[in-house]
């Protein structure tokens, strides 16, 4: 037998990554590079600049000094300051707080303490294209709860699927890729079948402040066992610093902690010293010109396509007019307009998701594109 070359030694692959794919979005963003007079629709961040007082801050903060690792859970300033916003919005009270590198990194840290090999984790469907691939790298087993048309999240629909293996949901509100967005009823529901179920809730609330027709409901109002993952990259634009948290049973918090010192060891430690000063900024302007955003899109696509509309975050997913998935997206790439194939985040392939995250003339150009296309 002859010698193994070393190179194939090096890229034998784990085989918890069999299950872990490219991101469809990801794709489609690689396909920019180079397209500079498209319509980029396909990314999920805000376009609007970083308040002045937060970029101020984060200078200060490498100025001063502030560039060596914080405690793993975070500045203790910054989880007060979270632990009191928590409190302040109700529900939350004696639990614990951990400050992470995006709220990306609490869902892996919540994963990696909590799932078990083979447990099931109920994904409502559509989903951010992250969870099924975290959940599945931990072992555990997305199960699909499929929302089309309305992209609502019932308790029916979680009765249904429960198992005895059943042990989370991963509830987003409101919802990447449909701009869903659930009401305080809707969300006492959802608890109330958990709880019922022993179900342990994760509720991923990062567009908590993207919310346009009624005020946000977090789910710790209604299950104080919930762990709610919530963020600042999207609120202050600022998806490049990595920083987010998660809220919940102090037990929790500590084991996440006890995975953060051994895996990303602490959030930026600048990030979390301007993260200070966003919580004095006042977001509202912003804010109300996503609605005015939210607005344009859909009645601009309306007529041509067949839509619900959305209530939060920055998406809208629409139907397909004609072909699969890909096949639309296709076309709409060669329009030079870049939206995002709904199978990227959904087990069906029949619909695209738009990120409105753009100036108004980029909207109002995207929406002409799409007009034009929507018949074959
Ligand atoms: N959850 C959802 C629903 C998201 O859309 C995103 C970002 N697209 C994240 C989490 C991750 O955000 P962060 O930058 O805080 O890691």
């Amino acid at each position: 037998m002859g010698l193994i070359p070393y190179r194939f030694l090096m890229t034998r692959f784990a085989r918890r990554m069999d299950q872990v794919e490219v991101s469809g979005i990801r794709r489609i963003f690689d396909l920019v590079e180079g397209m500079n007079d498209a319509v980029d629709f396909s990314l999920g961040q805000p376009d609007f600049e970083v308040p002045e007082p937060v970029r101020r801050a984060a200078v200060a903060a490498i100025q001063s000094g502030s560039n060596k690792y914080t405690v793993t859970q975070g500045l203790p300033a910054l989880v007060e300051r979270v632990k009191d916003e928590m409190k302040r919005r109700g529900g939350f009270k004696d639990g614990g707080v951990i400050v992470t590198a995006g709220s990306a990194g609490a869902l892996f840290l919540a994963l990696g303490v909590l799932a078990e090999e083979g447990d099931e984790v109920l994904v409502p469907d559509p989903y951010f294209v992250l969870y099924k691939h975290v959940v599945r790298f931990f072992g555990a087993k997305p199960v699909f709860l499929d929302t089309y048309p309305d992209f609502r999240l019932r308790p029916e629909k979680i009765e249904g699927a429960v198992t005895p293996r059943t042990r989370f949901l991963l509830f987003n509100n409101p919802v990447n890729p449909t701009g869903m967005a659930y009401t305080a009823d809707e969300v006492a529901a959802v608890a109330a079948v958990a709880r019922k179920h022993r179900i342990q809730v994760l509720s991923d609330e990062i567009y908590d402040a993207f919310v346009y027709d009624f005020p946000h409901e977090p789910i710790l109002k209604h299950d104080p066992d919930a762990v709610l993952v919530g963020g600042f990259s999207k609120k202050f634009g600022i998806t490049g610093w990595r920083l987010g948290f998660a809220a919940g049973p102090r037990e929790i918090i500590d084991k996440m902690a006890m995975l953060q010192q051994f895996s990303f060891v602490c959030a930026p430690s600048t990030a979390q010293a301007a993260a200070l000063a966003a919580f004095d900024v006042d977001m509202t302007s912003c804010i109300q010109q996503y609605r005015m955003k939210r607005d344009l899109l859909v009645d601009g696509l309306k007529d041509r396509y067949e839509l619900v509309r959305p209530q939060g975050a920055f998406y809208l997913f629409p139907k397909c007019p004609w072909g699969s998935d890909e096949e639309f997206v296709r076309r709409a790439i060669e329009a030079r307009c870049l939206v995002v194939p709904g199978r990227a985040c959904s087990e069906r392939g029949t619909h695209f998701r738009i990120s409105y995250a753009q100036p108004e003339e980029k909207l109002r150009r995207g929406i002409d594109v799409l007009n034009q296309i929507a018949r074959r």
